[in-house]
């Protein structure tokens, strides 16, 4: 490992072109020191969630001062269009077929918009050694990391990047995904597409370890969420050996498996959650999670109850829920 002063660029990456004809271009970071491996990170995939530009933007001040052996890339918007819109999805004016850029990855250079842009970034983790993918969930959602299960070089970004609590998934090509919150919160959560074209899932098939940070608290900068993601970003460097020193991860995490605790409501109404329940919480199958009422009636349409045993790590924020839409997800802990 040689570790040398950072050289740091910006160049514009063009993903596009609007019918007005305007380019869509994002700025692309690049810190280089010494010879040693690249490492890529980006954030915003999804325009609400502002923890992830909002923690690249100190880590450049770090880098910019700092040694390294190897370079770093950044990309601190990766997606334009739905963060200048302060949308979740790119509006669908834009990608009718594809609003949501987390499920078309590695993209297509003949698709649609989205798929595109995927296409034209998707270079940038190509040619990487590790990858880093910022999220943030709701403010109902426990601060986790993502990793495959079995892949340990993921797991130990993960374990680096030092949230408190991993969670390892299992088939990337299932297709059941509720990265960054659950699907009925109207916002902030992802729908039920397929998984296959997430982030992650692309750069695995290809052998990056890549890691999905959920952080917390979307639609807001989050001075503790922010400081997380810094962090955790700068321990998954120091893992690599980019930065020198050993990953600052305190404590051993809390390792949950993600399994059938997806919790659905059967019945549409007002969504009330049981007092005191909070993610982070323990708790047994069958176990009241909350209720559904007729918000007009008051009818009780429905008690919502945990589908197995294990640590609540999202809940639904938005109380008014459609039968089908998932309220809650557990996951076992390992
Ligand atoms: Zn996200």
């Amino acid at each position: 490992m040689e570790y040398e002063s950072v050289t740091h660029t910006v160049t514009d990456r063009r993903l596009g072109r609007l019918p007005s004809g305007s380019e869509i271009t994002v700025p692309v970071h690049r810190y280089v020191g010494g010879a040693g491996p690249t490492v890529y990170v980006q954030a915003a995939q999804h325009g609400i969630e502002l923890n992830g530009p909002a923690a690249l933007r100190r880590l450049h001040e770090r880098l910019v001062e700092a040694e390294l052996a190897g370079t770093v890339a950044t990309v601190p918007v990766a997606n334009p269009r739905a963060f200048d819109n302060r949308s979740y999805l790119t509006p669908a004016e834009f990608d009718a077929r594809n609003p949501n850029l987390n499920r078309v990855w590695p993209g297509d250079e003949d698709g649609t918009l989205q798929e595109r842009l995927a296409a034209r970034l998707w270079p940038l983790a190509a040619g990487a050694d590790a990858a880093v993918d910022l999220h943030t969930g709701t403010a109902d959602m426990l601060e986790h990391v993502r990793f495959r299960e079995g892949e340990t070089g993921a797991r130990r970004l993960a374990t680096a990047f030092d949230t408190g609590y991993l969670l390892a998934d299992g088939d990337l090509d299932s297709d059941d995904s509720d990265e960054d919150g659950p699907a009925g919160t109207a916002a902030d959560g992802d729908d039920e597409e397929t998984f296959r074209g997430t982030f992650r899932a692309a750069a695995s098939r290809e052998g990056i370890p890549a890691v999905t940070a959920e952080l917390s608290n979307s639609r807001t900068v989050d001075r503790a969420a922010v400081g997380t993601g810094l962090e955790g970003v700068l321990n998954v460097l120091r893992e690599r050996d980019l930065l020198r020193g050993e990953p600052t991860a305190t404590a051993e995490p809390t390792v949950l498996r993600k399994g059938d605790g997806s919790v659905e409501a059967t019945e549409s109404g007002l969504f009330e959650l049981r007092s005191g329940l909070a993610v982070g919480d323990t708790v047994e199958a069958g176990e009241r999670l909350g209720t559904v009422y007729d918000p007009a009636t008051f009818e009780r349409r429905e008690t919502v109850s945990a589908a197995e045993s294990g640590v609540v790590y999202s809940l639904a924020r938005e109380a008014v829920v459609v039968a089908g839409e998932r309220v809650a997800a557990t996951a076992e802990p390992v």
